[in-house]
């Protein structure tokens, strides 16, 4: 890994959430530009080795931090070295972003249902995608759809009531569903493609899937970007090639 492709950048903050997760902001270089739904590779010595890890970021392209959201991996070499970060430690931002969950993507159908389903950390692409007016002019219906294991997990809520506020201005189509799996009593309480297939999410948003104006994000875990991607496929959704279809998807880690 070649140093020279990174620069070294400062923590400005870091907010714990629970035990094992943790946002952090760092200084934005001038030359560091993105798209929302894009990711970052962020690099930290350990011993004597430059280890680096995808982060998408949560902050908007017109920030003048970058914001990022971790998890705790256990005994993983990066986070765990990462959990212990505060305020004024730098570390290594490669100098470009990469990936394709953008909202530009979409070329047809043409801009109408966004769907955004996320699993633990990968709620952060969807942020920085909240956080841009366009978005919210964009579609009638936005739908944010976060799935965690326990209610401590659901970070960012109290932010996304905010965002919804100051960039959606009362958009009436927006609606925060969060799902809480290991929680009986939550009001959606299984799996995404469990709630897919069973109408179960559509009946709580109140609105269907539909191939010809749903626009469908999935972020985090890959069993379950594999299984919701099946899930939506055999509801007659299809993936998102070269601008057409519905479906895009990033896996998280
Ligand atoms: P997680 O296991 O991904 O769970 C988050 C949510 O996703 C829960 O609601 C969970 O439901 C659901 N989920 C899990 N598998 C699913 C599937 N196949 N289909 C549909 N939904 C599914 O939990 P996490 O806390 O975000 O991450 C757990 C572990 O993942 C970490 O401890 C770490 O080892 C690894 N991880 C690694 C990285 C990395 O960058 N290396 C990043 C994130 C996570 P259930 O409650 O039913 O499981």
């Amino acid at each position: 890994m070649s140093i020279e492709k990174f620069s070294l950048e400062k923590v400005l903050s870091v907010h714990r959430w629970t035990n094992t997760l943790f946002s952090f902001t760092l200084t934005r270089p001038a030359h560091f530009k993105f798209t929302a739904g894009q990711f970052a590779r962020i690099g930290l010595m350990v011993g004597e080795e430059l280890v680096v890890r995808a982060y998408s970021v949560v902050s908007s392209p017109f920030d003048e931090t970058l914001e990022f959201f971790s998890i705790v991996v256990p005994d993983g070499a990066f986070t765990s070295n990462l959990q212990h970060l505060k305020v004024g430690d730098e570390l290594y931002l490669e100098k470009n972003p990469y990936g394709y969950l953008t909202l530009a993507r979409y070329q047809l159908p043409l801009p109408q249902d966004l769907w955004l389903l996320g699993t633990g950390t990968g709620l952060a692409p969807f942020l920085s995608m909240l956080q841009d007016f366009e978005t919210w002019q964009n579609y009638q219906h936005i739908h944010l759809v976060y799935s965690v294991r326990t209610e401590s997990e659901l970070a960012y809520v109290e932010r996304i009531q905010e965002i919804a506020e100051s960039f959606g201005e009362g958009h009436a189509g927006f609606k925060f569903i969060p799902i809480i799996t290991r929680d009986p009593q939550a009001a959606l309480h299984d799996r995404l493609p469990v709630l897919i297939e069973n109408g179960e999410l559509e009946k709580f948003a109140g609105l269907e899937f539909n191939p010809a104006s749903t626009h469908i994000m999935l972020c985090g875990n890959p069993q379950m970007v594999e299984d919701t991607k099946e899930a939506l496929k055999a509801r007659g959704l299809t993936m998102n090639r070269r601008g057409e279809g519905n479906i895009a998807v990033e896996n998280y880690w």
